[in-house]
């Protein structure tokens, strides 16, 4: 029992320790996907903010740009255009103050001079010799707009370039169209710097079609390609979406792999000529910070659920340690270390539902006085070596425990009597050789009570009832000196167990009425008519069980009951009596059996007068049957008494006469007025209608006679009893063949109801 609620409680701990984990997983997955995702967020904003930073950067350089032709555009209105070698050369000065790779001016007829930083100025270049890109540029100036090209290899200066231009006017006239190309890497110190992304990221920037037109020297993908869709680096969906976000000029995050690890990039429009930045995040910089953080967390996370689950664990395990504890405890005897009587009843149920078996209960005689006189260290000894003798006496699938004191059970799978005994003797020499009490002068002696396995119908049954037996054959075994070993005897038990139950109950069935009258009715043979009842005692017990006289009257006969029952008796017959006379029915004496005891007790006569005073009847439809045995002390005592009964009025009968002591002797002697034959007498003397006990019989009936004595003979059970006893000239008879003893009322209903005609018929009906 205590074992399964710990295992259980074990278990719900068990559970709440996994769902606890399974919480904190959830709860530290959740977190880490939310962190990853704010990290996501906060990385993609970070970007196209720094994406945004430098587009404008990339415009703010072009407007500078385009604010220096203008400037130089004045410049130019203020030399005379129609000098073209000499423009050229101011040109070509003007621009050693900037950047651009060449300065080109054209007049509105397509003629200009061209000025670039490491040639000499020409003063005669055709619009028609520029390439198309820088043409279509100047045109668009010649039209009064500005505008730039898109990159391209200049002839004149053998770079990748772009052109920009501005119309030139003179006052509201436009004369023509100033144009610069520039290499694309004046944009390269905007991009290349270390600060993209706090140094945790790099800008490229690209054409429409993913063409590098810058590529930072921070790059994370080192091989050399020209656009960002050769190589493996993007996946195939990826590079879908990249492709068609660059044909729509739109903003777009992706990511590519490169040696195992992914980057996040934005794909941003600048605004200007369809060109692209190309901003990646290494993971490095502003964000490496919030991504340490992050790990940080994620790392505390685990530490904390880690530690939790080796608390658990713990925790677990001391639980486990701790429920085994209890369970040691629960089932064993802390002094010897055998198990307690809690766990052998376990045992013994599952045992006997397989196999039979015996049970003995071990004591020491005397323990109390062994403990006092040679102390409880010495005493704790002993039970110690009868746990080890225990331990070595049984065998395989044998098992025994110890319940408190000097108290021990064994169960042994052996059932026959003679193999037990010689096995718990070789138990007890072993206590005896090796225990320091038995080496003084104390004579040790240990008793076993020994119970066999009979039911194994029912397991706990047979156990439990195997414990309460063992008991009872112990309590026998300790009624000797010296060892002892005593079988449950079921027989004796029982009646033991009645034995138990009249005395204790005796006094409360008397109070309560459960002794009943019951009557037999006694026939004079001769005339065949009722002539008297003997009356019986019954007891009727609460429960409505039925005990007859000779499985109580013994016993109170020896603990002296029978005086009360007696009288009581006596007291039953008088109301009886009474009755009939209320009722107008002449009624029958009654014969009431007298114990020994009562007939001495003292005022035996006064009480018993009483008593027909009370119900005022006359004694002599009392009769005292009384036992021969009481003439074996002192006849005349005897005489005495009875002859003062006779004084009352009361009839004096010898019953059982020839069951024991009988001798004509003591019939000569005694006073009494009736005469009963004993029941053995009939019986031996019908066997041998001829024979010796019949003429005995004979002569007892006929001395009888002679001395006044009337006779009864009891027993009568059939026809030929009731002949042979006619033939003798017995007077009465009694007995099953007239009828059994019946309650006082069917009694009454049988016999007395019809008054007059109280023939007894023989024949049982
Ligand atoms: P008992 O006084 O010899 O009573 C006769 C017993 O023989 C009765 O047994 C009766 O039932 C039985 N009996 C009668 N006819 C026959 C028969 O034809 N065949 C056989 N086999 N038995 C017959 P019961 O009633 O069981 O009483 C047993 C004994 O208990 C009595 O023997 C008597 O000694 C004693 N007893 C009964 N009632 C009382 C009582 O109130 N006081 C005392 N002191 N003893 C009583
Ligand atoms: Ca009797
Ligand atoms: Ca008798």
């Amino acid at each position: 029992m205590i074992e399964e609620k710990l295992q259980r409680k074990l278990k719900n701990a068990m559970l709440l320790v996994i769902c606890m984990i399974l919480v904190f997983f959830t709860c530290g997955g959740l977190l880490s996907v939310y962190l990853q995702k704010a990290k996501n967020d906060a990385v993609k904003n970070q970007i196209v903010a720094e994406a945004e930073e430098y587009k404008s950067r990339v415009k703010k350089q072009l407007e500078a740009d385009f604010q220096i032709l203008s400037t130089l555009s004045v410049f130019i209105t203020e030399n005379n255009t129609a000098d073209r070698e000499s423009l050229a050369r101011a040109l070509k000065e003007a621009n050693q103050n900037n950047h651009f790779v060449t300065l080109v001016f054209y007049d509105r007829s397509g003629m200009g001079v061209i000025a670039s930083a490491d040639q000499e100025p020409r003063a005669d270049a055709a619009l028609s010799e520029l390439s198309p890109e820088g043409r279509r540029v100047v045109e668009e100036a010649l039209k009064g707009n500005i505008s730039v090209s898109q990159l391209f290899e200049s002839d004149i200066s053998d770079t990748q370039v772009f052109v920009y231009s501005v119309p030139v006017y003179d006052g509201d006239e436009l004369i023509g169209a100033l144009a610069a190309s520039d290499n694309i890497e004046i944009f390269s110190d905007i991009l290349s710097g270390n600060t993209v992304l706090s140094g945790g990221g790099y800008i490229h920037m690209l054409n429409s079609e993913g063409v590098f037109l810058i590529r930072s020297p921070k790059m994370i993908v080192q091989e050399d390609i020209p656009s960002i869709f050769d190589g493996p680096y993007l996946s195939d969906s990826s590079r879908d979406r990249v492709q068609s976000a660059l044909s729509n000029q739109e903003r777009i995050f992706s990511s590519f792999s490169y040696e195992g690890n992914t980057y996040p990039f934005l794909l941003e429009p600048v605004g200007v000529n369809n060109w692209y930045l190309f901003c990646v995040n290494t993971g490095e910089g502003l964000m490496a910070g919030s991504s340490t953080a992050a790990l940080v967390s994620q790392v505390t996370l685990g530490a904390v659920l880690l530690a939790v689950i080796t608390l658990m664990l713990w925790g677990y395990r001391l639980l486990q340690s701790y429920n085994q504890e209890l369970i040691r405890l629960a089932y064993h005897d802390s002094l010897t270390g055998a198990e307690n009587l809690v766990r052998f009843r376990q045992r013994l149920a599952e045992t006997l539902g397989r196999t039979e078996g015996s049970v003995t209960a071990v004591c020491v005689r005397q323990f109390a006085f062994i403990n006092e006189i040679f102390g409880k260290e010495k005493a704790d000894q002993l039970l110690v070596q009868m746990k080890i003798a225990a331990e070595s006496h049984l065998e395989q699938d044998e098992f025994f425990c110890r319940d408190g004191e000097d108290r021990f059970y064994l169960f042994m799978k052996d059932r026959d009597q003679e193999m037990i005994r010689r096995r718990l003797s070789d138990f007890m020499d072993e206590i005896q050789q090796n225990s320091e009490i038995s080496h003084t002068n104390y004579q040790l002696a240990i008793h076993c009570g020994v119970a066999l396995s009979d039911d194994r119908s029912n397991p706990d049954k047979a156990g439990e009832g195997l414990l309460t037996s063992v008991q009872f054959a112990l309590d026998k075994a300790r009624q000797s000196h010296t060892s002892s070993i005593w079988f449950f005897d079921a027989e004796l038990h029982k009646k033991e167990e009645l034995e138990n139950y009249v005395e204790s109950h005796m006094h409360q069935a008397l109070r309560d009425g459960e002794f009943k009258l019951f009557l037999q009715p006694k026939k004079d043979l001769k005339s065949g008519m009722l002539c008297g009842a003997e009356a019986l005692v019954r007891w009727s017990t609460g429960s409505g069980r039925m005990i007859f006289p000779d499985q109580f009257i013994p016993l109170f006969e020896r603990n002296g009951f029978c005086v009360q029952l007696d009288l009581y008796m006596v007291e039953q017959a008088c109301r009886q009596i009474r009755s009939w006379m209320e009722g107008g029915i002449t009624p029958v004496p009654i014969s009431v059996n007298q114990s020994k005891l009562l007939f001495f007790e003292e005022d035996y006569v006064g009480k018993l007068t009483e008593l027909v005073k009370k119900y005022h009847i006359p004694p002599r439809f009392i009769t005292l049957e009384i036992l021969e045995g009481l003439a074996l002390e002192n006849v005349e005592e005897l005489n005495a008494k009875i002859l003062q009964l006779q004084g009352e009025g009361f009839k004096i009968s010898l019953d059982d006469f020839g069951s024991g002591f009988s001798s004509l002797n003591t019939l000569g002697k005694l006073k009494i007025d009736e005469l009963k034959l004993d029941r053995d007498f009939l019986m031996s003397a019908s066997d041998q209608k001829e024979g010796r006990v019949r003429l005995i019989m004979e002569e007892i009936i006929r001395m009888a006679g002679r001395l006044g004595i009337s006779t009864v003979a009891e027993g009568v059970e059939i026809t030929e009893d009731e002949e042979l006893l006619l033939s003798i000239g017995c007077d009465v008879g009694q007995g099953y063949l007239y009828s059994k003893p019946i309650s006082a009322e069917e009694f009454d209903e049988k016999y007395m109801s019809t008054p007059g005609s109280r023939g007894i018929d023989t024949g049982k009906e």
